[in-house]
């Protein structure tokens, strides 16, 4: 019996052993896995909330610029923002803010949610600074085009190119209420080819880089300031200027009498995606 007993204990202990050790392994996973979780939720929410964060910062490329060493890169990313190894789409609008043109394309805009890039001009921007702030606050980004816009004015001299950036650049700071802002971005009024102004233009953009000031012009365009109106033809023209670019800046117009291009807008937004475009403005260009 005491023999029997002696055989029976260790049979016992060794199946108690197993079952217990079972149980506490599939403890031990179980406490694994939900402390796996644990720690790759929090981490996800740490990184949803950094995320909401720099989201909700991102019109302040004037952190990026506080950084000396990197305002100079705005040149360089702009003079190279017609390579691209996928389809992108930047739509730019010149000339305004207008009440008239500017509030519905952004209204088109955010209903998209597609970021511009608005090349605003100073004169305009002193008489409606709200819709360049609204423009601002809706995550666009605002360019300079020049305060005038009278040739003879701003192309008296590559210093005059300079001056108008600069009294634009002011206002701008002005309507937005962040002085610290700084688009180093400047559209020429006619673009930077040719014309009666070559010279003084072609000296402007060295003046301009000098100061670590960037400028755009386009290689796609609506022909909106052409006195193209009808929104068919204007639809056939910009689609025959994006051809098969891969990235593509398209000029079109927000002043005033501009009705044709917030009609076109949706059209075009929603051709451009079904061709694969994304959007971006020059907040993606300086990421
Ligand atoms: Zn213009």
């Amino acid at each position: 019996m005491t023999l029997d007993l002696i055989e029976i204990k260790p049979r016992l202990n060794v199946k108690k052993v197993i079952i217990i050790s079972i149980i506490a392994l599939l403890i031990i996973s179980l406490l694994c896995t939900s402390i796996f979780f644990g720690i790759y939720h929090h981490m996800k929410n740490v990184s949803i909330i950094e995320n909401k964060i720099v989201n909700k910062s991102i019109p302040t490329h004037e952190l990026y610029f506080s950084d000396n060493a990197k305002k100079n890169l705005i040149v360089d990313k702009v003079n190279h923002i017609y390579n691209s190894d996928y389809k992108r789409a930047f739509l730019t609008f010149d000339d305004g803010p207008s009440k008239s043109v500017t509030i519905p394309i952004l209204d088109i805009l955010k209903q998209y949610n597609v970021k511009a890039t608005f090349f605003v001009l100073g004169s305009n921007v002193e008489r409606y600074p709200e819709i360049v702030k609204k423009a601002y606050q809706e995550g666009h980004y605002i360019g300079n085009h020049g305060f005038t816009h009278v040739y003879a004015n701003i192309y008296s001299s590559p210093q005059a190119v300079l001056d108008e950036y600069n009294r634009t650049e002011t206002a701008i700071k002005n309507a937005i209420g962040n002085q610290n802002y700084n688009s180093r971005l400047f559209r020429f009024p006619g673009g930077t080819a040719g014309g009666k102004y070559a010279q003084i233009k072609t000296d402007a953009v060295n003046l301009l880089n000098q100061n670590s000031i960037a400028h755009l012009d386009w290689n796609a365009l609506t022909a909106d300031s052409a006195g193209l109106t009808d929104v068919n033809a204007m639809k056939t023209y910009v689609e025959k200027t994006i051809g098969n670019k891969n990235s593509v800046v398209i000029l079109m117009h927000d002043n005033g009498t501009k009705k044709g291009t917030y009609e076109l807008l949706p059209q075009l937004i929603q051709e451009l995606q079904a061709k694969g475009y994304v959007f971006e403005n020059i907040y993606d260009l300086l990421k």
